[in-house]
Protein backbone atom coordinates (compact mmCIF):
# COMPACT_ATOMS: atom_id res chain seq x y z
CA UNK A 1 0.00 0.00 0.00
CA UNK A 2 1.28 3.52 -1.05
CA UNK A 3 -0.20 6.09 1.22
CA UNK A 4 -0.35 9.79 -0.78
CA UNK A 5 -0.70 12.98 1.21
CA UNK A 6 -2.71 15.50 -0.17
CA UNK A 7 -5.69 14.74 -2.83
CA UNK A 8 -4.96 17.74 -4.86
CA UNK A 9 -3.67 17.40 -8.81
CA UNK A 10 -0.02 16.41 -7.50
CA UNK A 11 -1.54 13.60 -5.11
CA UNK A 12 -3.69 12.39 -8.09
CA UNK A 13 -1.21 11.78 -10.89
CA UNK A 14 0.32 10.55 -8.42
CA UNK A 15 -1.64 7.58 -8.10
CA UNK A 16 -2.60 7.69 -11.68
CA UNK A 17 1.14 6.77 -12.29
CA UNK A 18 0.81 4.08 -9.82
CA UNK A 19 -2.17 2.76 -10.75
CA UNK A 20 -1.12 2.92 -15.03
CA UNK A 21 2.02 0.69 -14.26
CA UNK A 22 1.62 -3.10 -14.46
CA UNK A 23 5.13 -4.10 -13.10
CA UNK A 24 4.12 -3.89 -9.55
CA UNK A 25 0.82 -4.45 -7.99
CA UNK A 26 -0.05 -1.69 -5.60
CA UNK A 27 -2.99 -0.35 -3.53
CA UNK A 28 -3.23 3.53 -3.65
CA UNK A 29 -4.53 5.53 -0.32
CA UNK A 30 -4.83 9.17 -1.36
CA UNK A 31 -5.65 10.90 2.00
CA UNK A 32 -6.92 14.76 2.56
CA UNK A 33 -7.54 16.43 5.38
CA UNK A 34 -10.63 17.64 3.19
CA UNK A 35 -13.79 16.00 2.90
CA UNK A 36 -13.60 16.60 -0.83
CA UNK A 37 -10.53 15.83 -3.59
CA UNK A 38 -8.78 17.63 -5.98
CA UNK A 39 -6.99 20.13 -3.50
CA UNK A 40 -6.15 23.56 -6.14
CA UNK A 41 -8.46 22.26 -8.79
CA UNK A 42 -11.33 22.78 -6.75
CA UNK A 43 -9.74 25.70 -4.43
CA UNK A 44 -7.29 27.67 -6.75
CA UNK A 45 -8.77 27.73 -9.86
CA UNK A 46 -10.29 30.63 -10.80
CA UNK A 47 -14.26 29.87 -10.74
CA UNK A 48 -14.04 31.83 -14.21
CA UNK A 49 -11.93 29.19 -15.93
CA UNK A 50 -14.46 26.83 -17.13
CA UNK A 51 -12.25 24.30 -18.84
CA UNK A 52 -9.26 24.19 -16.35
CA UNK A 53 -11.86 23.06 -13.55
CA UNK A 54 -12.87 20.49 -15.63
CA UNK A 55 -9.60 18.73 -15.12
CA UNK A 56 -11.69 17.98 -12.30
CA UNK A 57 -13.25 14.92 -14.21
CA UNK A 58 -9.85 13.39 -15.15
CA UNK A 59 -8.81 13.35 -11.81
CA UNK A 60 -12.06 11.54 -10.56
CA UNK A 61 -11.68 8.54 -13.30
CA UNK A 62 -8.45 8.16 -11.29
CA UNK A 63 -10.05 8.39 -8.08
CA UNK A 64 -12.60 5.97 -8.99
CA UNK A 65 -10.08 3.18 -10.51
CA UNK A 66 -10.52 0.00 -8.35
CA UNK A 67 -6.89 0.04 -6.47
CA UNK A 68 -6.99 3.58 -5.25
CA UNK A 69 -8.91 4.86 -2.38
CA UNK A 70 -9.98 8.39 -1.46
CA UNK A 71 -9.67 9.27 2.29
CA UNK A 72 -11.38 12.57 2.78
CA UNK A 73 -11.60 14.37 6.01
CA UNK A 74 -8.19 12.62 7.43
CA UNK A 75 -5.49 14.88 9.00
CA UNK A 76 -2.16 13.57 8.89
CA UNK A 77 -0.85 15.58 12.13
CA UNK A 78 -3.99 15.76 13.86
CA UNK A 79 -5.86 12.49 13.69
CA UNK A 80 -2.47 9.75 12.69
CA UNK A 81 1.16 10.99 12.97
CA UNK A 82 3.49 10.74 9.76
CA UNK A 83 5.19 8.14 12.21
CA UNK A 84 1.90 6.07 12.51
CA UNK A 85 0.85 6.23 9.08
CA UNK A 86 4.34 4.86 7.61
CA UNK A 87 4.10 2.52 10.39
CA UNK A 88 0.82 1.41 8.80
CA UNK A 89 1.37 1.21 4.45
CA UNK A 90 4.66 0.24 2.86
CA UNK A 91 5.59 3.78 1.18
CA UNK A 92 4.54 7.48 1.87
CA UNK A 93 3.96 9.97 -0.92
CA UNK A 94 3.84 13.90 0.64
CA UNK A 95 1.98 15.51 -1.97
CA UNK A 96 0.18 18.15 0.58
CA UNK A 97 1.37 21.49 -1.56
CA UNK A 98 2.20 25.06 -0.37
CA UNK A 99 -0.42 26.14 2.10
CA UNK A 100 0.69 29.31 2.82
CA UNK A 101 1.32 32.39 1.67
CA UNK A 102 4.38 34.79 1.20
CA UNK A 103 4.95 38.17 3.43
CA UNK A 104 5.87 41.47 2.02
CA UNK A 105 7.40 42.81 5.40
CA UNK A 106 6.50 46.05 4.95
CA UNK A 107 4.27 48.55 7.56
CA UNK A 108 1.10 48.31 7.53
CA UNK A 109 0.90 44.58 5.94
CA UNK A 110 -1.90 43.40 8.53
CA UNK A 111 -4.03 46.19 8.36
CA UNK A 112 -7.70 45.31 8.00
CA UNK A 113 -8.56 45.54 4.29
CA UNK A 114 -5.08 43.55 3.60
CA UNK A 115 -4.81 40.16 2.60
CA UNK A 116 -2.66 37.78 0.97
CA UNK A 117 -3.71 36.28 -2.07
CA UNK A 118 -4.13 32.61 -1.10
CA UNK A 119 -6.65 33.27 1.41
CA UNK A 120 -8.68 35.15 -1.14
CA UNK A 121 -8.62 32.97 -3.53
CA UNK A 122 -10.07 30.15 -0.93
CA UNK A 123 -12.49 32.61 0.09
CA UNK A 124 -14.14 33.07 -3.21
CA UNK A 125 -13.38 29.21 -4.44
CA UNK A 126 -15.48 28.97 -0.95
CA UNK A 127 -12.73 26.65 0.57
CA UNK A 128 -14.05 25.64 4.29
CA UNK A 129 -11.49 26.78 6.03
CA UNK A 130 -12.30 30.45 5.41
CA UNK A 131 -15.88 29.77 5.31
CA UNK A 132 -16.66 28.58 8.86
CA UNK A 133 -19.33 27.06 10.09
CA UNK A 134 -20.96 28.99 13.30
CA UNK A 135 -20.33 26.25 15.43
CA UNK A 136 -16.99 25.12 13.93
CA UNK A 137 -15.98 21.48 14.22
CA UNK A 138 -13.61 20.01 16.60
CA UNK A 139 -9.83 19.88 15.74
CA UNK A 140 -9.29 19.78 12.13
CA UNK A 141 -9.01 23.68 11.77
CA UNK A 142 -6.14 24.81 12.37
CA UNK A 143 -5.17 28.43 14.35
CA UNK A 144 -3.74 29.26 11.47
CA UNK A 145 -7.28 28.35 8.77
CA UNK A 146 -9.02 30.35 11.59
CA UNK A 147 -6.87 33.40 11.58
CA UNK A 148 -7.24 32.93 7.47
CA UNK A 149 -10.72 32.63 7.83
CA UNK A 150 -11.29 35.84 10.07
CA UNK A 151 -9.20 38.32 7.97
CA UNK A 152 -10.97 36.54 4.44
CA UNK A 153 -14.59 37.63 6.29
CA UNK A 154 -13.36 41.31 6.47
CA UNK A 155 -12.25 41.36 3.76
CA UNK A 156 -15.87 39.66 1.64
CA UNK A 157 -17.53 42.63 4.30
CA UNK A 158 -14.84 45.22 2.70
CA UNK A 159 -15.85 44.42 -0.44
CA UNK A 160 -19.43 46.06 -0.70
CA UNK A 161 -17.15 49.47 0.25
CA UNK A 162 -14.15 48.87 -1.97
CA UNK A 163 -13.69 51.20 -5.05
CA UNK A 164 -9.99 51.17 -5.73
CA UNK A 165 -7.90 47.54 -4.90
CA UNK A 166 -4.24 47.45 -4.99
CA UNK A 167 -3.02 43.26 -6.40
CA UNK A 168 0.32 43.36 -5.77
CA UNK A 169 2.45 40.72 -8.15
CA UNK A 170 2.47 40.45 -11.59
CA UNK A 171 1.77 36.18 -11.78
CA UNK A 172 -1.13 34.50 -12.80
CA UNK A 173 -2.76 34.49 -9.60
CA UNK A 174 -2.72 38.26 -9.94
CA UNK A 175 -4.09 38.24 -13.13
CA UNK A 176 -7.65 35.94 -11.17
CA UNK A 177 -7.66 38.14 -8.73
CA UNK A 178 -7.49 41.29 -10.73
CA UNK A 179 -10.30 39.44 -12.93
CA UNK A 180 -12.61 38.38 -10.19
CA UNK A 181 -12.62 41.91 -8.27
CA UNK A 182 -13.54 44.12 -11.74
CA UNK A 183 -15.74 41.41 -13.69
CA UNK A 184 -19.65 42.41 -12.80
CA UNK A 185 -22.03 39.88 -10.51
CA UNK A 186 -23.29 39.37 -14.03
CA UNK A 187 -20.14 37.75 -15.89
CA UNK A 188 -19.39 35.78 -12.76
CA UNK A 189 -22.50 34.15 -12.90
CA UNK A 190 -21.90 31.51 -14.74
CA UNK A 191 -19.54 29.95 -12.06
CA UNK A 192 -19.68 27.74 -9.23
CA UNK A 193 -19.11 30.08 -6.68
CA UNK A 194 -20.50 29.65 -3.42
CA UNK A 195 -24.09 31.40 -3.03
CA UNK A 196 -22.92 33.63 -0.05
CA UNK A 197 -19.60 34.47 -2.44
CA UNK A 198 -21.70 35.60 -5.23
CA UNK A 199 -24.35 37.49 -3.14
CA UNK A 200 -20.80 39.63 -1.43
CA UNK A 201 -19.53 39.96 -5.36
CA UNK A 202 -23.04 41.23 -6.31
CA UNK A 203 -22.39 44.55 -3.84
CA UNK A 204 -19.42 45.59 -4.91
CA UNK A 205 -18.61 48.77 -6.03
CA UNK A 206 -14.92 48.28 -7.57
CA UNK A 207 -14.51 50.52 -10.20
CA UNK A 208 -10.19 50.29 -10.34
CA UNK A 209 -7.68 47.17 -9.79
CA UNK A 210 -4.10 48.23 -9.73
CA UNK A 211 -1.71 45.72 -10.62
CA UNK A 212 1.98 46.31 -9.17
CA UNK A 213 4.91 44.77 -11.12
CA UNK A 214 8.69 45.70 -8.93
CA UNK A 215 10.44 44.63 -12.19
CA UNK A 216 9.45 45.93 -15.57
CA UNK A 217 7.16 43.91 -18.61
CA UNK A 218 9.77 41.41 -19.74
CA UNK A 219 9.54 40.33 -15.93
CA UNK A 220 6.08 39.14 -15.45
CA UNK A 221 5.22 35.23 -14.64
CA UNK A 222 2.21 35.63 -16.70
CA UNK A 223 0.99 32.69 -19.34
CA UNK A 224 0.04 34.45 -22.43
CA UNK A 225 -3.55 32.97 -22.92
CA UNK A 226 -4.44 34.69 -19.20
CA UNK A 227 -2.80 37.72 -20.05
CA UNK A 228 -5.09 38.69 -23.30
CA UNK A 229 -8.16 37.61 -21.53
CA UNK A 230 -7.55 40.53 -19.17
CA UNK A 231 -7.78 42.60 -21.96
CA UNK A 232 -10.78 41.41 -23.19
CA UNK A 233 -13.24 41.91 -20.68
CA UNK A 234 -16.22 43.86 -21.40
CA UNK A 235 -16.37 47.57 -19.92
CA UNK A 236 -13.02 47.53 -18.87
CA UNK A 237 -10.46 49.66 -19.86
CA UNK A 238 -6.36 48.69 -19.25
CA UNK A 239 -4.09 51.81 -18.31
CA UNK A 240 -0.41 51.01 -19.07
CA UNK A 241 2.04 53.65 -19.37
CA UNK A 242 3.78 53.68 -23.10
CA UNK A 243 7.28 54.50 -21.39
CA UNK A 244 7.45 51.36 -19.81
CA UNK A 245 8.08 50.12 -23.16
CA UNK A 246 11.07 51.52 -24.25
CA UNK A 247 12.79 48.92 -23.16
CA UNK A 248 16.13 48.86 -21.04
CA UNK A 249 18.85 45.89 -22.01
CA UNK A 250 18.37 43.59 -19.51
CA UNK A 251 14.54 43.54 -20.43
CA UNK A 252 15.60 43.30 -24.39
CA UNK A 253 18.10 40.19 -23.41
CA UNK A 254 15.09 38.56 -21.44
CA UNK A 255 12.76 39.27 -24.26
CA UNK A 256 15.51 37.81 -26.78
CA UNK A 257 15.74 34.73 -24.78
CA UNK A 258 12.09 34.11 -23.28
CA UNK A 259 9.27 33.55 -25.85
CA UNK A 260 6.58 33.90 -23.19
CA UNK A 261 8.23 36.80 -22.28
CA UNK A 262 8.32 38.48 -25.42
CA UNK A 263 4.35 37.39 -26.02
CA UNK A 264 3.14 38.99 -23.25
CA UNK A 265 5.18 42.14 -23.97
CA UNK A 266 4.05 42.40 -27.37
CA UNK A 267 0.20 42.10 -25.79
CA UNK A 268 0.85 44.85 -23.22
CA UNK A 269 2.61 47.03 -26.14
CA UNK A 270 -0.33 46.56 -28.10
CA UNK A 271 -2.84 47.73 -24.93
CA UNK A 272 -0.30 50.57 -24.50
CA UNK A 273 -1.18 51.70 -27.97
CA UNK A 274 -4.49 51.30 -27.55
CA UNK A 275 -7.39 54.48 -27.61
CA UNK A 276 -9.06 53.51 -23.59
CA UNK A 277 -12.82 53.98 -24.57
CA UNK A 278 -14.47 55.32 -21.32
CA UNK A 279 -15.39 52.38 -19.82
CA UNK A 280 -16.65 52.29 -16.53
CA UNK A 281 -14.42 50.06 -14.89
CA UNK A 282 -9.91 49.99 -15.27
CA UNK A 283 -7.36 47.51 -14.76
CA UNK A 284 -4.34 49.92 -14.30
CA UNK A 285 -0.72 48.05 -14.63
CA UNK A 286 2.19 49.94 -12.89
CA UNK A 287 5.98 48.67 -13.74
CA UNK A 288 9.12 49.40 -12.39
CA UNK A 289 6.19 50.37 -8.83
CA UNK A 290 7.39 48.31 -5.67
CA UNK A 291 4.96 48.97 -2.78
CA UNK A 292 6.68 50.25 0.55
CA UNK A 293 3.88 51.13 3.16
CA UNK A 294 0.10 50.14 3.17
CA UNK A 295 -1.26 53.26 4.76
CA UNK A 296 -4.68 53.67 7.21
CA UNK A 297 -5.85 54.46 9.98
CA UNK A 298 -7.77 51.61 11.30
CA UNK A 299 -7.63 49.90 7.29
CA UNK A 300 -5.75 50.49 4.08
CA UNK A 301 -7.02 53.79 2.82
CA UNK A 302 -3.73 53.93 0.04
CA UNK A 303 -0.46 52.19 -0.78
CA UNK A 304 2.72 54.11 -0.64
CA UNK A 305 4.97 52.88 -3.61
CA UNK A 306 8.40 53.39 -4.72
CA UNK A 307 9.39 53.76 -8.53
CA UNK A 308 12.46 50.98 -9.12
CA UNK A 309 14.90 49.98 -11.46
CA UNK A 310 17.92 47.56 -12.09
CA UNK A 311 20.87 48.31 -11.04
CA UNK A 312 24.44 47.61 -12.43
CA UNK A 313 24.68 44.24 -10.69
CA UNK A 314 20.64 42.97 -11.79
CA UNK A 315 18.98 43.78 -8.19
CA UNK A 316 15.94 45.89 -7.84
CA UNK A 317 16.58 49.11 -6.02
CA UNK A 318 14.41 51.93 -5.36
CA UNK A 319 14.35 55.12 -6.79
CA UNK A 320 13.93 57.51 -4.39
CA UNK A 321 10.80 58.92 -5.67
CA UNK A 322 7.26 57.73 -3.73
CA UNK A 323 3.41 58.23 -5.06
CA UNK A 324 0.23 56.92 -3.22
CA UNK A 325 -2.23 54.71 -4.91
CA UNK A 326 -5.84 55.23 -2.87
CA UNK A 327 -6.99 51.76 -2.23
CA UNK A 328 -9.75 50.08 0.23
CA UNK A 329 -7.94 46.51 -0.66
CA UNK A 330 -5.05 45.33 -1.00
CA UNK A 331 -4.19 41.47 -2.36
CA UNK A 332 -0.57 40.69 -1.39
CA UNK A 333 -0.35 38.20 -4.95
CA UNK A 334 3.36 37.46 -4.09
CA UNK A 335 3.62 33.81 -3.92
CA UNK A 336 2.27 30.69 -2.03
CA UNK A 337 4.94 29.06 0.37
CA UNK A 338 5.43 25.23 1.74
CA UNK A 339 4.25 24.78 5.05
CA UNK A 340 6.13 21.75 7.59
CA UNK A 341 4.30 19.13 8.71
CA UNK A 342 4.98 17.39 12.07
CA UNK A 343 7.76 14.17 11.84
CA UNK A 344 8.50 15.43 7.66
CA UNK A 345 11.93 16.65 6.85
CA UNK A 346 11.23 20.14 6.33
CA UNK A 347 14.05 23.08 4.26
CA UNK A 348 13.16 26.50 6.05
CA UNK A 349 14.89 27.81 3.59
CA UNK A 350 12.88 27.10 0.58
CA UNK A 351 9.71 25.95 1.64
CA UNK A 352 9.81 22.34 0.53
CA UNK A 353 10.65 18.75 1.50
CA UNK A 354 14.35 17.92 0.27
CA UNK A 355 14.87 15.50 -1.58
CA UNK A 356 16.31 14.31 -5.03
CA UNK A 357 14.04 13.32 -7.97
CA UNK A 358 11.34 12.73 -5.56
CA UNK A 359 12.61 10.46 -2.95
CA UNK A 360 12.82 12.37 0.29
CA UNK A 361 16.05 13.22 2.06
CA UNK A 362 15.81 12.96 5.99
CA UNK A 363 19.09 13.72 8.49
CA UNK A 364 21.52 13.73 4.97
CA UNK A 365 20.29 9.93 3.92
CA UNK A 366 17.19 9.09 1.20
CA UNK A 367 14.80 7.69 3.09
CA UNK A 368 13.33 4.31 2.49
CA UNK A 369 9.88 5.06 2.63
CA UNK A 370 9.24 8.64 2.18
CA UNK A 371 8.41 10.53 -1.65
CA UNK A 372 7.22 13.70 -2.74
CA UNK A 373 5.82 15.52 -5.32
CA UNK A 374 4.11 18.84 -6.66
CA UNK A 375 4.75 22.55 -5.16
CA UNK A 376 5.63 21.06 -1.94
CA UNK A 377 8.58 19.02 -3.97
CA UNK A 378 9.79 21.70 -6.52
CA UNK A 379 7.99 24.97 -4.47
CA UNK A 380 4.66 26.77 -5.70
CA UNK A 381 5.51 26.86 -9.72
CA UNK A 382 3.64 25.63 -13.10
CA UNK A 383 0.41 25.00 -14.44
CA UNK A 384 -1.34 21.96 -13.40
CA UNK A 385 -0.03 20.06 -16.31
CA UNK A 386 3.42 20.75 -14.36
CA UNK A 387 2.42 18.44 -11.79
CA UNK A 388 1.78 15.06 -14.03
CA UNK A 389 5.76 14.71 -15.18
CA UNK A 390 6.75 15.86 -11.67
CA UNK A 391 4.38 13.27 -10.36
CA UNK A 392 5.59 10.72 -13.04
CA UNK A 393 9.15 11.56 -12.19
CA UNK A 394 8.88 10.80 -8.09
CA UNK A 395 6.96 7.52 -9.30
CA UNK A 396 9.91 6.60 -11.56
CA UNK A 397 11.82 6.44 -8.53
CA UNK A 398 9.24 4.66 -6.08
CA UNK A 399 9.45 1.99 -8.75
CA UNK A 400 13.31 1.80 -9.19
CA UNK A 401 14.00 1.44 -5.44
CA UNK A 402 11.03 -1.64 -5.79
CA UNK A 403 13.59 -3.16 -7.78
CA UNK A 404 16.32 -2.33 -6.29
CA UNK A 405 14.54 -4.49 -3.21
CA UNK A 406 14.47 -1.30 -1.31
CA UNK A 407 10.31 -1.10 -1.01
CA UNK A 408 8.01 -3.50 -1.15
CA UNK A 409 4.79 -1.64 -1.89
CA UNK A 410 2.48 -4.68 -2.50
CA UNK A 411 2.38 -5.89 1.19
CA UNK A 412 0.20 -3.99 3.55
CA UNK A 413 -3.52 -3.76 2.46
CA UNK A 414 -5.40 -3.49 5.87
CA UNK A 415 -2.94 -2.16 8.26
CA UNK A 416 -4.07 1.59 7.42
CA UNK A 417 -7.91 0.57 7.75
CA UNK A 418 -7.34 -0.93 10.74
CA UNK A 419 -5.77 1.98 12.11
CA UNK A 420 -8.14 4.24 11.11
CA UNK A 421 -11.09 2.11 13.06
CA UNK A 422 -9.05 1.56 15.92
CA UNK A 423 -9.23 5.01 15.95
CA UNK A 424 -13.25 5.77 15.47
CA UNK A 425 -11.39 7.81 12.46
CA UNK A 426 -14.73 7.38 9.60
CA UNK A 427 -13.09 8.61 6.22
CA UNK A 428 -15.19 9.91 3.62
CA UNK A 429 -14.41 7.85 0.18
CA UNK A 430 -15.54 8.71 -3.32
CA UNK A 431 -19.23 7.25 -2.61
CA UNK A 432 -19.18 10.96 -0.44
CA UNK A 433 -17.78 12.73 -2.92
CA UNK A 434 -20.60 11.25 -5.60
CA UNK A 435 -23.12 12.20 -3.48
CA UNK A 436 -21.66 16.00 -2.18
CA UNK A 437 -21.58 16.68 -6.28
CA UNK A 438 -24.71 15.36 -7.08
CA UNK A 439 -26.09 18.12 -4.24
CA UNK A 440 -23.75 20.80 -5.55
CA UNK A 441 -25.35 20.17 -8.88
CA UNK A 442 -28.46 20.18 -7.44
CA UNK A 443 -28.53 22.92 -5.43
CA UNK A 444 -27.10 25.27 -8.64
CA UNK A 445 -29.86 23.97 -10.94
CA UNK A 446 -32.43 25.13 -8.01
CA UNK A 447 -31.24 28.53 -8.59
CA UNK A 448 -30.58 28.55 -12.03
CA UNK A 449 -26.82 28.03 -12.29
CA UNK A 450 -24.88 24.77 -13.15
CA UNK A 451 -23.78 23.85 -9.85
CA UNK A 452 -23.19 26.01 -6.89
CA UNK A 453 -20.36 25.27 -4.70
CA UNK A 454 -21.13 24.40 -0.85
CA UNK A 455 -18.77 25.98 0.89
CA UNK A 456 -19.50 25.03 4.60
CA UNK A 457 -17.56 22.35 5.97
CA UNK A 458 -21.27 21.42 7.97
CA UNK A 459 -23.06 21.58 4.35
CA UNK A 460 -20.00 18.99 2.81
CA UNK A 461 -20.76 16.65 5.45
CA UNK A 462 -24.52 16.93 5.65
CA UNK A 463 -24.34 16.26 1.83
CA UNK A 464 -21.80 13.35 2.08
CA UNK A 465 -24.67 11.67 4.35
CA UNK A 466 -25.62 8.54 2.68
CA UNK A 467 -29.32 10.07 3.57
CA UNK A 468 -28.76 13.61 3.38
CA UNK A 469 -31.57 15.63 5.30
CA UNK A 470 -34.23 17.23 2.84
CA UNK A 471 -33.59 20.73 3.79
CA UNK A 472 -30.37 20.44 1.62
CA UNK A 473 -32.10 20.03 -0.96
CA UNK A 474 -34.68 22.32 -0.76
CA UNK A 475 -34.53 25.51 -3.40
P1 LIG B 1 4.27 33.71 -9.29
O1 LIG B 1 4.00 33.30 -10.69
O2 LIG B 1 5.54 33.26 -8.65
O3 LIG B 1 4.19 35.32 -9.25
C1 LIG B 1 4.53 36.02 -8.09
C2 LIG B 1 4.67 37.50 -8.41
O4 LIG B 1 4.93 38.19 -7.20
C3 LIG B 1 5.83 37.84 -9.34
O5 LIG B 1 5.42 38.87 -10.20
C4 LIG B 1 6.90 38.35 -8.37
O6 LIG B 1 7.79 39.28 -8.95
C5 LIG B 1 6.03 39.06 -7.37
N1 LIG B 1 6.70 39.27 -6.09
C6 LIG B 1 7.30 38.34 -5.31
N2 LIG B 1 7.76 38.91 -4.17
C7 LIG B 1 7.44 40.24 -4.26
C8 LIG B 1 7.64 41.36 -3.40
N3 LIG B 1 8.26 41.23 -2.23
N4 LIG B 1 7.18 42.57 -3.81
C9 LIG B 1 6.55 42.70 -4.99
N5 LIG B 1 6.33 41.68 -5.86
C10 LIG B 1 6.77 40.45 -5.48
O7 LIG B 1 3.14 33.23 -8.30
P2 LIG B 1 1.55 33.12 -8.41
O8 LIG B 1 0.97 34.15 -9.29
O9 LIG B 1 1.13 33.01 -7.00
O10 LIG B 1 1.32 31.71 -9.13
C11 LIG B 1 1.75 30.48 -8.52
C12 LIG B 1 1.78 29.38 -9.57
O11 LIG B 1 0.44 29.03 -9.92
C13 LIG B 1 2.46 29.81 -10.85
O12 LIG B 1 3.20 28.74 -11.34
C14 LIG B 1 1.29 30.12 -11.76
O13 LIG B 1 1.58 30.01 -13.14
C15 LIG B 1 0.28 29.09 -11.32
N6 LIG B 1 -1.07 29.52 -11.70
C16 LIG B 1 -1.49 29.25 -12.96
C17 LIG B 1 -2.72 29.67 -13.38
C18 LIG B 1 -3.17 29.40 -14.80
O14 LIG B 1 -2.49 28.76 -15.54
N7 LIG B 1 -4.30 29.87 -15.23
C19 LIG B 1 -3.56 30.38 -12.52
C20 LIG B 1 -3.11 30.65 -11.23
C21 LIG B 1 -1.85 30.21 -10.83
P3 LIG B 1 9.32 38.88 -9.28
O15 LIG B 1 9.26 38.11 -10.55
O16 LIG B 1 9.99 40.19 -9.42
O17 LIG B 1 9.82 38.07 -8.11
Amino acid sequence: MVAIIGAGPSGIYAAEALSQQVEVPVHVAVIDRLPVPFGLVRYGVAPDHHSIRSIRHTLERTLDKSGVRFYGDVSIGTHLTIQELRGSVDAVIYAYGSGSDKRLDIPGEDLPGSIAAPEFVAWYCGHPDVHPDTHPAPSVTSSRSARSSNRAERAAELIAVVREAVVVGVGNVALDVARVLIKTSDQLADTDMADDVLDALAGKVVTDVHLLGRRGPAYTSFTTKELRELGQLDGVDIIVQRDDFDLDPSSLAVIGQDKVAARNVAVMREWAERELTGAPRRIHLHFWTKPVRLDGRVAVEAVEVEQTTINSAGAVVGTGEYRQIPAQLVVRSVGYRGLPLPGVPYDESTGRVPHAEGRVIRDGAFSRDEYVTGWIKRGPTGVIGTNKSDAVETVASLLADVRDGEVAPGHRTAELDELLTTRGIRALGMPAWHRIDAAEIHRGLSHGRQRTTLAHRSELLAAAAEDPPAALHAP
